[in-house]
Order: C-alpha cells, then structure tokens, then sequence
C-alpha cells in the first residue's frame, strides 16, 4: 500500500455526543492525494475499486487507486463539475464547457443527454444526483459560465433551477427555480426527501449560505423547499447523505455533519475550503473529500446512502 502524505488523529470536531457513534476515534485524516486546482466531482466507481474525481480548471478527469495513487482518467473533461452513475452504472457528468449533463457510455464514448430547456442553453450544470427511478436531478447555476477558470465566460439564456431530467422519456422539466444558486444535491435514504444548497452569489452582499429540503412525490413532484440548515464558515457546495440520514456537507472549515432534523452533530477540519465529497471504499465507509486542491479521505463508522 502506498504511504499516505500525512495523517491527522486530530481531526474530529464534536459538536453533538452522538457524533461520536459516527466516526473511529482510531482511523485517522488521510491526505492521499495534491498538485491539483481545484477538485470536484467525486464519485466511487465500486466495479473498478477507484474514485473518479475532477481537476476541474485543469480540464481534466483524475483517477485514484489505493496502493497506487491518482492518475490522469480522461482529458479534456470538458470542464466537467459534479458527477454520480445512473442506474446502469454508467458515469453522469455536469460539464461547465459544453453547458450540458453528459454521460459515458460502456465504450466511452459520451452522449449530450440535456443541454437545453425550452430552446434556450442551460448555463453550467453544477452537480448531479441520480434517483431510484432513474431520473437525473442536476443543478444549473451560472458558476461555470462566469469566469474562464471553470469553462469560459459565456452569456446566460436561462435563470439557475433545478432539473429533473428522465432519461426514458428523453424529457427536461425545471423543477423549482427559485433559487439564485442552486449547487450541491442529495436524497434522503428513503428518496422522500431532496436536500439542495443554494449558495447564490458569493460576491455579493448577503451571500446564501444554506441548504434547502424538498418534499419528493410522485413523478418528482416537489413540496416544501424551507432552509434545512445555515452553514458557516463557508458554504455548502456539495452535500452526501449516509443511511442514518445524516447529511455530510462540504463547509469552509471543512466537512460538516448535520442530523437529519438540522442540527450540526460534528465536523471533520480540513485546512483548506472543502468542495465536494463521496462515500466509497467496498463498504461504503470511507468518505473522500475534496479540500480545494487536495484529495483527502477518512474512514468513518457509518455508510453512505447511495450503493455505488
Ligand atoms: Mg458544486
């Protein structure tokens, strides 16, 4: 097994005593991974035994094995952002570039499953979450098209919403788009619940900072849409659920874990401002995290909600 960069035993934050039950006093922060930009797009690969996680202004797809570290998966990415597999395994990716959600095929070859909405471009599909009934749920903020650093400057046709996009029926619904910057997504175990950040303009004067919950009914029907929860420092950019129904969110300080009624139970610190993260590993239960542009992982004793 390759030697990890560093370890932390130090790491753990415990805001809630059953935080405690939640993680392994005894399994460390890993750093397995540096000498990238900016990380998104995590995602376990659990047939291949590897995580699939994107430098994103460097335009390229990482691969990282243990025992034998990251390597170069794919390039160009076309810039892509958040990524999750479908019901048939095959990878869904948010490309910034191609202002479009893209899926590999078992060639790899890629196919454009949605890049408009009522003839007008989507602006740059964010991160991506895939339901039970095969449905794929994506945010599409303007991030990707506000600077060249993730994509390229490009002009909005659309205001930020959130997709439902069924790809049996080859059809694109909004389904909410009161959002200024909808970002990171996630189903509560039992899929009766979509938990989506809203991060709207950090530049500006009264930046959000929250998640938002959302009923899910029949045909993705959607109800609610209150703040589950505010986080600070920082804000939540991608977001995972584990089979408790804890939510595990990225956070300025790190990685932030909420108990299903919105309370923060406890936090991992990470030193730099967390992106994204997955749950991987055979078991479910190791999270990689995304700390800007370093890779980072720690075994914990719960597991992550989604079987891949
Ligand atoms: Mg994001």
């Amino acid at each position: 097994m390759a030697a990890q960069l560093l370890v932390d035993y130090d790491a753990f934050e415990i805001a809630d005593p059953s935080f405690a039950r939640l993680i392994l006093e005894n399994a460390p922060l890993e750093r397995l991974a540096e000498g990238f930009r900016w990380l998104e797009g995590l995602v376990w690969m659990g047939d291949w035994n590897c995580l699939l996680f994107q430098d994103l202004p460097n335009d390229r797809t990482m691969m990282w094995r243990d025992g034998e570290g990251a390597s170069l998966w794919r390039s160009p990415s076309h810039f892509a952002n958040g990524q999750a597999r479908d019901r048939q395994g095959r990878l869904i990716s948010c490309s910034h570039r191609l202002r479009a959600i893209l899926r590999t095929e078992y060639d790899g070859a890629l196919t454009v499953l949605a890049d408009r909405h009522d003839g007008k471009r989507l602006n740059s599909p964010n991160d991506v979450a895939v339901a039970a009934d095969g449905a794929i749920w994506f945010t599409d903020p303007v991030y990707g098209i506000s600077s060249d650093y993730e994509g390229g400057v490009r002009q909005s046709e659309k205001k930020p919403a959130l997709y439902r996009f069924d790809p049996r029926q080859n059809v694109l619904q909004a389904a909410a788009s009161d959002f200024d910057g909808p970002n990171g997504l996630a189903f509560s175990p039992d899929q009766s619940l979509l938990y989506v950040a809203e991060t709207g303009d950090q530049t500006g004067r009264d930046p959000k900072q929250y998640i938002r919950v959302f009923g899910v009914g029949e045909k993705g029907a959607l109800s609610g849409g209150d703040i589950f929860h505010r986080i600070a420092p920082g804000y939540c950019d991608g977001l995972k659920v584990d089979v408790s129904g804890n939510i595990w969110s990225s956070a300025g300080d790190g990685v932030h874990c909420l108990s299903p009624r919105g309370e923060l139970l406890g936090k991992i610190r990470i030193p730099y401002r967390v992106s994204n993260l997955c749950f991987g590993g055979p078991a479910r239960n190791r999270l990689f995290i995304g700390g800007s542009h370093t890779l980072y992982a720690v075994y914990l004793n719960t597991r992550g909600a989604v079987a891949y």
